[in-house]
């Protein structure tokens, strides 16, 4: 897992341009998942040798420039509990507020790594000291001067951060988690959707036997089952929440907690409630998803409060699929964990996807559906030249990523890559997240 820094302070300061500039984006590589209006807020960062997570915890908060208090400590205890190391940012312009002060003395308290940022200093060094000299009164140790919207200070600044990160575990950059033999299912949702409801019902079927390996689980969040010979490993996000305090009643903290185990899982199963209509929360955590590429399963659960009618299911999953477009290709499962209908289908499901997530295509059955491809797609045009596609061939799995041959590798049209993406999908019955990438003939 990669360390999380979390990104606090009151509404306006700078947090979003701090964001941008410690992830270092680029406008013009932001790729959004498409049907989810959403900025992002959380993104890797990559500084000397080690890659982070960065959250910019304002960015969850809805209507920033409202924002109460109360939402901003709010926030900081939830990186508190969540966060490796703590960035709070402050306006060093205009001065501590009472809102600082309030958010200082639980960020004094928790003994987390913190460092206090002091914003908005664009002008020259002298006054810079001068400005943020008021802000060692927080009790926090050095202040850094940062102007982000200039980019000064930032090297300083991650400098410093790079020492306070724990020290680097091995493999914690790697995208593609170890391929150990097991399956690892993340269960993520919001909370009350049912998340620890089904985990207690999984480990109740007699079919899927929980495994007496020692050491198999290495996390108290993890349950390990053997399924079809398999093993399989549940991670409860909702485990992680249940040993914190106030986390619990923050819906946004599913976010976060998926986050944190998303890297090492090969399938999320996101579970949402049958009753409540799926809401912008369960859009993010589908996006988040989709965006770290991992396969996922949709669980519609307490469906026992909705009924046995199977129409009333097919519209549902009509409705669902037309809302959550971006991930068309994740199966969806009706479930009740209180009774544990279905309860078994969604492991079954998830290692049928987790096989798919590692699937390695044969190269000639892909040569010729490239082949099939260009003969009855015409192609588009790209900077006034028609695209020409010459290989298609797989260089990773998990997921399964393709790399493709042309003469115009940028701006391959959106609608022709999803054109592709599909094809290779039906070709091979994938229904997981792909991933393609265009490069130039050498
Ligand atoms: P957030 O609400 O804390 O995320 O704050 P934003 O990053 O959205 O910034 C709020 C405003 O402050 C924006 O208008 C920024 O352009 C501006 N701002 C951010 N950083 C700086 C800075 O270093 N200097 C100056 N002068 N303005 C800044
Ligand atoms: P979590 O926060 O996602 O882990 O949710 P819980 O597993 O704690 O469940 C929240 C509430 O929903 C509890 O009262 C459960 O009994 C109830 N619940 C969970 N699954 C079902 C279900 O399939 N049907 C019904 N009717 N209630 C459920």
């Amino acid at each position: 897992m990669k360390p999380l820094v979390a990104i606090v302070g009151r509404p306006n300061v700078g947090k979003s341009t701090l964001f941008n500039r410690l992830i270092r984006r680029r406008a013009a590589l932001v790729e959004d998942v498409p049907g989810v209006t959403r900025d992002r807020h959380y993104a890797d960062a990559s500084w000397g040798d080690r890659t982070f997570t960065v959250i910019d915890t304002g960015g969850f908060v809805p209507g920033d420039q409202d924002v109460l208090l109360k939402e901003v400590r709010e926030q900081a205890q939830l990186a508190v509990e969540e966060c490796d190391v703590i960035l709070f940012v402050t306006d060093g312009r205009a001065g501590l507020t009472a809102a600082d002060e309030a958010v200082g003395a639980l960020l004094r308290k928790s003994g987390k790594p913190v460092l206090v940022v002091a914003n908005k200093l664009d002008s020259p060094i002298g006054t810079v000291q001068a400005l943020s000299a008021e802000f060692f009164r927080l009790g926090l140790g050095e202040v850094f001067p940062l102007s982000a919207e200039h980019g000064l200070g930032i090297e300083n600044l991650a400098g410093t951060l790079l020492d306070k990160l724990p020290a680097k575990k091995e493999g914690e950059d790697s995208e593609e988690r170890p391929d150990d033999g097991s399956i690892r299912i993340a269960i993520i949702g919001r909370p009350n959707v049912g998340k620890s409801t089904l985990v207690n019902a999984l480990l109740k079927e007699k079919r899927l036997v929980a495994s007496e390996v020692p050491g198999t689980t290495r996390d108290p969040i993890d349950s390990t089952l053997t399924y079809k010979d398999k093993k399989v490993v549940l991670t409860d996000t909702a485990g992680i929440r249940r040993k914190r305090s106030i986390a619990h009643r923050v819906e946004k903290y599913s976010v976060m907690a998926a986050l944190r185990v998303m890297d090492r899982s090969d399938v999320a199963v996101l579970l949402m409630d049958a009753t409540e209509p799926a809401v912008d929360q369960d859009a993010k955590l589908a996006a988040l998803a989709e965006e770290k590429g991992r396969a996922l399963v949709i669980v519609v659960n307490k469906w026992d409060l909705i009924g046995t009618d199977q129409r009333r299911q097919e519209a549902y999953r009509e409705a669902l699929k037309y809302s959550l477009k971006f991930v068309g290709y994740a199966p969806i499962v009706f479930t009740s964990a209180l009774t544990g209908s279905k309860v078994e289908k969604v492991v079954d499901i998830a290692v049928e996807l987790a096989e798919q997530f590692r699937y390695r295509a044969p190269t000639p059955q892909l040569n010729r559906l490239l082949d099939h491809m260009v003969d009855n797609n015409p192609a588009p045009i790209v900077h006034s030249k028609p695209l020409r596609l010459y290989y298609i061939a797989q260089v990773g799995t998990a997921p399964p990523t393709f790399a493709l041959t042309c003469n115009v590798p940028q701006g391959v049209p959106e609608m022709y890559k999803r054109y592709i993406t599909n094809q290779i999908r039906k070709t091979f019955d994938l229904r997981v997240p792909l991933r393609l990438l265009f490069k130039e003939r050498p």
